[in-house]
């Protein structure tokens, strides 16, 4: 005997979560299955242990897509603020971090909680640990079913079904890419998917220069394919990490140059001839020491400044052209880290597919796809589960 019920949801993360809500607050008789053990295991490692679970300043320009358009619509019908209004009913405290990213004060888990909380007012069910085999379509004398899910707990049919499955980051908490298959089994396109949010590998040449120096962070501005983002780097064994690399991870693509202001807002030409003038006798290194952590300055010296002398024995052409190195500092990183470490897939079911304002599949009445398993991809910062948030609800309204 199969289990029916009008929607049926492939993946208890936060965008499938939210769905059930809004569709189960429309009366619909929803269930929610997943293979993991517990719900919302990304909720849970997220923002270090607090959940960065919006941005107030979300709007379409904060996601990369093959249709920058696309995210439009969701977002305006699910806002930040509309979030936000659920903390606040929840009792949960909450802070800005910094440039919009709000944050629990407590733990992840309080998120978790919320939406465990609306679901059951919602009546929306659970099945976890279940591994789905198969999904059939239903011949149209089934209707209003559509969908036969063959499962470890069981078949289902159902009206609508959502596939909200999430990408490929973290497999270890139960990350799988079986919501690109279920596309590929309906005919859907892809767009290519690559790890993003996620550290860059440097190339052989540059983890020789550059070893030594894991652990150091230091503020910059980092540039990929015109997009310029202010924060900090961290130098790692393998690379660099740090918001401004996760940031930038989102818009490369191998072999793209990557460029490095290392002392973002300073004129550091200008600073260097100020010294000059005034007469000052140290050598260079200990100078920029006083602008940047000790052991990176000494290390660019040594690398664009091998030979140390006081600051009236360096001419200006000198001093410019390595002045131009810190704040132009290029490479190529090898590759991304990838799917272990990174925050989000890039890429995911192509938007020409799917309608915007419902995240119906323009091909196959009642079959939905939304969150991270979709082509649109958040900057770090909240974003990501905005965009979570904002396409359950909107797929969640009409399911
Ligand atoms: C370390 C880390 C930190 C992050 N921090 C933040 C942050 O602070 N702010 C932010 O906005 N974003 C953050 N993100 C990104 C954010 O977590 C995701 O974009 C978001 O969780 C996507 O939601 P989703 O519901 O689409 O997918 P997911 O949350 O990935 O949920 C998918 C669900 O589907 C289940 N599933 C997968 N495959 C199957 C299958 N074959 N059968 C059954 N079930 C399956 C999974 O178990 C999972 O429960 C972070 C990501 C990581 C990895």
């Amino acid at each position: 005997m199969s289990t029916q019920t009008e929607v049926l949801i492939l993946g208890a993360g936060g965008a499938g979560m939210m769905c059930a809500i809004q569709a189960g607050k429309r009366g619909r008789k929803v269930i929610l299955l997943d293979h993991a053990r517990k719900v919302g295991g990304k909720i849970l490692i997220s923002g270090g242990g607090r959940c960065n679970f919006t941005n107030l300043g979300a709007s379409p320009n904060q996601y990369v897509s093959n249709n920058p358009h696309f995210a439009k619509s969701a977002l305006a019908r699910f806002t930040p603020q509309d979030f936000i209004d659920l903390v606040n009913d929840h009792g949960i405290a909450y802070h800005e971090k910094k440039l919009g990213q709000q944050f629990c004060d407590g733990s992840a888990q309080q998120i978790v909680d919320l939406l465990m909380d609306e679901c059951k007012s919602a009546n929306a069910e659970f099945r976890l640990e279940t591994r789905v085999n198969l999904i059939e379509p239903l011949s149209p004398e089934r209707a209003p079913l559509r969908f036969k899910v063959f499962t470890s707990s069981g078949e289902f049919e159902c009206e609508s079904l959502v596939v909200a499955t999430g990408g490929l980051s973290i497999p270890k908490i139960g990350a799988t890419g079986f919501g690109y298959e279920v596309a590929k089994q309906f005919g859907l396109s892809l767009v290519d998917r690559a790890a993003a949010l996620d550290g860059f590998v440097l190339n052989r040449e540059d983890e020789i220069r550059f070893q030594g120096l894991a652990g150091l962070s230091f503020d910059s501005t980092i540039e990929v394919r015109g997009k310029i983002f202010r924060e900090a780097i961290l130098f790692t064994h393998a690379g660099l990490s740090g918001p401004a690399t996760l940031q930038a991870s989102l818009h490369w693509y191998p072999g793209d140059a990557v460029k490095v202001d290392l002392l973002p807002g300073l004129e550091v030409f200008e600073w260097f001839l100020q010294k000059k003038k005034s007469g000052n006798k140290s050598i260079v290194k200990n100078l920029l020491s006083e602008l940047l952590p000790a052991r990176l300055a000494e290390r660019f010296c040594e690398l664009h400044f091998p030979d140390p002398r006081p600051l009236p024995d360096v001419s200006e052409k000198e001093l410019k052209s390595f002045c131009g190195v810190l704040k132009a500092w290029t490479f190529i990183p090898k590759e991304t880290v990838g799917y272990s470490k990174a925050e989000v897939t890039r890429g995911g079911v192509d938007t020409q597919e799917l309608s915007s304002k419902t995240l119906e599949t323009k091909k196959v009445p009642g079959l939905y796809f939304i969150g991270e398993v979709v082509d649109v991809t958040g900057w770090l910062g909240g974003y990501n589960f905005q965009w979570a948030w904002a396409s359950g609800a909107a797929a969640g309204a009409v399911v």
